[in-house]
Parts: C-alpha cells; sequence; structure tokens
C-alpha cells in the first residue's frame, strides 16, 4: 500500500455512483449527480486495542 489511491464508491454528500476525479487530484473527487467536489485524507491508522473475536469490550 505505497501510493495506492483509496476510490470512494459512494458520494458522501448524495450517495451516488457517479464519481470522477477532480482536476486538483491527489484524492480530489467530483460527484457528478450532486455537483459537489470532495476530497479524500487518509488520517492514519487507529490505534485501538480490541481483543479480536470480543464485539463488546469490557474492562
Ligand atoms: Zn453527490
Amino acid at each position: 500500500m505505497s501510493s495506492a489511491r483509496a476510490v470512494p464508491f459512494h458520494c458522501p454528500y448524495c450517495a451516488d455512483e457517479d464519481l470522477r476525479p477532480h482536476e486538483s487530484g491527489h484524492g480530489a473527487w467530483e460527484c457528478a449527480a450532486c455537483n459537489r467536489a470532495f476530497q479524500l485524507k487518509f488520517l492514519g491508522l487507529l490505534a485501538r486495542r480490541t481483543a479480536p473475536g470480543g464485539p463488546h469490550e469490557q474492562p
């Protein structure tokens, strides 16, 4: 996972699937349905410490 771009499958605003890369690039997408442009940004990995297999975390 070096420089793989995250591809959104649905518009986060109208949930349409007609997305295309925005001209500014770098994770920017535009929705042809609602004419919104948005940008995906990877914030980092979560530092969760939940035990695998347990749906509820009991202290
Ligand atoms: Zn949209």
